[in-house]
């Protein structure tokens, strides 16, 4: 197999944090899952929507998007209004600012035969931009880290769009932007071409060659959850079962500051406790016998035959079988697209206040007051 094909710039962060997963992930199946799908889709209508907007000739992919829906198309048009936006500002600088949509760029003088798709690229004097958008409703994506300062994925984008564009432009520093708006969310860091140099010298090109020998230590952590093998790893498994021997102290009940450290570890072995039973749910089901479990029929509950014999039937005995109700606000958004939504029914809306959580304190909401308590029973 060749390098091309298993280092990639989207599993940079793990392999940087764990360089034998490159190797052990690359014998394992991918999952196709219909998020990826969608993602590809909308992919395809913003890289559309900016060409459009920059007055190129180009085809629209509409009709042959399978996920395509209004808040998709909202979406993209929100995309590609902010490229728009960025691609001024940075012709107000210089007027020869040019911007690279899907652009194939290679990093391998770091990586033997690494490469990726960067979204949009805005090159300017002083300036390379690299803007990614991403589709997922989940966790917030950042364009920062706590290890390497940038997303470890746009910096290696940012490498090659220097590779091929420095030396045409005059560049000194870079700017990465995540563009996330099914989470309301836009995150932006900038560096300086020669502190992404040296990381790239110092950090990317030492590791991803330890990573292509299948050499390193394994190291887990958050970068797990991305992980092809993240069921079955033992490197996981260990550290997840170190952090689970809690070491009781007497007296009989917990102290305080105990029960924030068994917080701390909660939310890490349930995730992945759940990562093993899928696994294992999958493996049974290919016919894998497991000694103390075995595979039953879930609960269910009674469907229709056919909802229209159904209907005919209780209309004929004198009932009315439909129901109409209004369709929820995310159906609405749906439907209408988000700007429409907020024309029509801005004013229509209100958030209740969400039920309390205790969450990390690295969470970015703001924290509830002492009376939380009391403000949740009103
Ligand atoms: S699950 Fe985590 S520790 Fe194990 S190989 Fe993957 S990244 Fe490394």
């Amino acid at each position: 197999m060749s390098a091309h094909s298993i280092f990639s710039p989207s599993a940079s962060h793990r392999i940087l944090n764990c360089p034998p997963s490159l190797m052990l992930c690359s014998g394992a199946a991918d999952q196709p899952s219909p998020y990826a799908a969608e993602g590809t889709c909308a992919h395809e209508l913003c890289a559309y929507l900016v060409e459009k907007a920059l007055g190129r000739d180009v085809k629209d992919p509409t009709e042959d998007l399978d996920y395509y829906s209004a808040e998709m198309q909202s979406c993209a048009e929100g995309y590609a209004s902010f490229v728009m936006e960025e691609y001024e500002k940075a012709r107000e600088t210089c007027p020869d600012a040019r911007v690279f949509i899907e652009q194939r760029v290679d990093i391998s003088r770091w990586v033997p035969g690494c490469g990726g798709t960067a979204d949009c690229i805005i090159l300017s004097d002083g300036v390379l931009e690299i803007i990614d958008y991403k589709n997922g409703t989940g966790i917030p994506v950042s364009a920062t880290s706590e290890e390497y300062g940038g997303n470890t994925q746009l910096m290696c984008y940012c490498l090659g769009a220097l590779e091929m564009f420095d030396g045409i432009y005059d560049i000194d520093s870079v700017k990465m932007v995540i563009y996330q708006p099914r989470r309301d969310n836009i995150s932006t860091y900038a560096m300086s071409k020669e502190d992404l140099l040296a990381w790239a010298d110092g950090v990317l090109a030492p590791t991803a060659r330890l990573a292509l020998e299948g050499k390193g230590e394994f190291r887990a952590g958050d970068h797990c959850r991305f992980c092809r093998v993240k069921a079955t790893c033992r490197k996981r498994a260990e550290y997840n079962l170190e952090a689970a021997k809690y070491d009781f102290k007497m007296p009989a009940e917990l102290e305080d500051y105990e029960v924030d450290s068994i917080l701390m570890m909660a939310d890490r072995l349930t995730s992945w406790a759940n990562d093993v039973k899928e696994y294992a749910l999958a493996e049974a089901l290919k016919g894998k016998e497991y000694e103390h479990f075995k595979i039953v029929e879930g609960r269910s509950n009674r469907k229709y035959t056919s909802e229209e014999d159904v209907a005919k039937t209780v209309e004929a005995a004198g009932y009315d079988p439909w129901e109409r109700k209004i369709r929820g606000v995310t159906a609405m958004t749906s439907m209408l697209g988000k700007k429409k939504f907020e024309e029509l029914l801005g004013g229509l809306t209100y958030k209740p206040r969400g039920k309390p959580a205790l969450v990390p304190r690295t969470d970015k909401r703001p924290e509830m007051k002492n009376t939380a308590e009391e403000d949740f029973k009103e």
